[in-house]
């Protein structure tokens, strides 16, 4: 029984409430004197919203318009780029994700100094130690007999 007044004290409500909305409010008879712009879908960075010139009164859509689109809301992420890996610069919007710009700063490889030279004349090899200028990578070469010229090691040695 509590329910049954629950239910139909719910159903007198939503009746009123819907008779609020209608108050005054026959659109065909409606002077639409009070109108405003309401917001139907809100514009976002990604697509352009709409509003409705709307009656205070009867509720009756009169006219619609565009809101513009809104600014992408960008931030950027710099990686440098080192020895042997690219870095880059990239533009995006906090919001939508799109990517507005993306600049990659290629990898410019080892800068070989070398650092000492060692001659075994048993197997009549020279080795020769590097040390990059860069990141403070080492590696080794070696050559048959006393070169003038010592080989680098690859400039992109990962
Ligand atoms: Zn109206
Ligand atoms: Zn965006
Ligand atoms: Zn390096």
């Amino acid at each position: 029984m509590k329910k049954i007044i629950a239910l139909l004290f719910a159903a007198i409500l939503m009746v009123s409430v819907v008779g609020i909305g209608l108050a005054g409010g026959n659109p065909a008879t409606c002077k639409h004197s009070s109108c405003r712009w309401v917001t139907k879908k809100a514009a976002t960075c990604t697509s352009a919203g709409t509003e409705w010139y709307t009656c205070n009164s009867c509720g009756k859509a009169l006219a619609s318009r565009t809101i513009a689109k809104k600014a992408h809301d960008l931030q950027t992420t710099t990686v440098s780029s080192t020895c042997t890996k690219d870095g880059y610069k990239k533009v995006t919007c906090k919001i939508c994700g799109t990517t507005i710009s993306n600049e990659t700063y290629k990898k410019h490889g080892h800068l070989w100094n070398l650092t000492g030279s060692t001659y075994y004349p048993l197997t009549n090899i020279t080795s020769f130690s590097w040390k990059c200028g860069w990141c403070g990578k080492t590696a080794g070469t070696s050559q048959f007999g006393r070169p003038q010229y010592a080989q680098k090691p690859n400039a992109y040695l990962e």
